[in-house]
């Protein structure tokens, strides 16, 4: 038998349970919102929730782009958009009563501004409707357009996420080939320039062949760009057609690559078998190095 198809031990998921958590479940349910952390099975949702902390997709499930590790599917909704989703997702998010909120998205390369507006258009719209929650997004590359990025940098943002997802030599391998490791970089580069009070942060998945010399190299790169905040976990096999994993990366080697994140001066690193863009993403604003 291949030897990678067996999972280690650490990475058996532990079912949440707790008061908070079953809280978040049952306004989640009563306020019918549409959450990542369910719809992707995510392990952490029993910490995330507890903590008032959950992430929402916009803007449909058909993404314009086939990244190797994603199992999005992939089509072309021709410039849909649901006028509705910013009230929507705004009214859910202040019935729920959630603290911080993650909105991402599929690439939606059709539309012209590549959603840029609708996402100003729903941070606002939440803001709005809850005034002291913290809004993070973790976006599509806008094809590099800083225009569009500004529009989302000025919407009331407290993070702006941009996703290497793998170190640069893999790049063409994991991600769409409309994607591009210098493109993230740029667009977490201006975020920091233009608006330097508020976070940038990007992730990578692990396990897809990288070397530890190479996420160093790629640690140094987002140092110099100022980026404040960098999350590794361990890369899955969504269906047997992506990717395969090349490593189970052990949790002392994620503590290793925090300790050099941390040495290399980030304002955060969360890295460990589990860990995904948004985990526990309100830690980060609660001050340095917090768990
Ligand atoms: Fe998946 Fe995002 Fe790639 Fe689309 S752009 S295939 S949603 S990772
Ligand atoms: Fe939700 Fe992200 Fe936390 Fe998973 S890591 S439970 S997707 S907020």
């Amino acid at each position: 038998a291949e030897p990678l198809s067996r999972k280690p031990g650490w990475l058996k998921v532990q079912l949440p349970n707790g008061g908070k958590y079953q809280d978040m479940k049952n306004n989640v349910r009563k306020n019918r919102l549409a959450t990542v952390c369910e719809e992707s099975m995510c392990p952490n949702i029993g910490e995330c929730w507890s903590a008032g902390t959950a992430t929402i997709m916009l803007m449909g499930s058909v993404c314009t782009r086939a990244c190797r590790f994603c199992a999005v599917d992939t089509g072309n909704p021709n410039g849909w958009l649901d006028k509705d989703e910013p009230q929507n997702a705004a009214d859910a998010v202040a019935a729920t009563g959630l603290k911080y909120v993650v909105l991402t998205s599929v690439d939606r390369d059709d539309l012209k501004d590549g959603g840029a507006q609708h996402y100003a258009d729903c941070v606002k719209a939440i803001i709005q409707a809850s005034p002291k929650i913290n809004v993070e997004v973790l976006t599509p590359d806008f094809k590099g357009c800083f225009d569009s990025l500004e529009v989302v940098l000025d919407s009331g943002i407290v993070v702006f996420a941009q996703n290497l997802e793998t170190v640069k030599r893999l790049t063409r391998r994991v991600r769409d080939p409309r994607a591009s490791y210098e493109t993230t970089m740029s667009l977490l580069e201006h975020a920091k320039k233009y608006r330097p009070d508020i976070l940038t942060k990007t992730s990578l998945m692990l396990g897809l062949g990288e070397t530890d010399e190479e996420i160093l190299e790629t640690m140094k790169e987002l140092r110099a760009i100022n980026l404040d905040i960098v999350t590794f976990g361990q890369y899955l096999r969504p269906t047997p057609n992506h990717l395969p994993v090349e490593r189970y990366v052990p949790p002392a080697d994620f503590d290793r690559y925090r300790e050099w994140g941390l040495e290399l001066g980030f304002r955060e690193v969360v890295s460990g078998p589990f860990v995904r863009s948004s985990y526990r993403a309100e830690r980060a604003l609660e001050g340095n190095n917090a768990g």
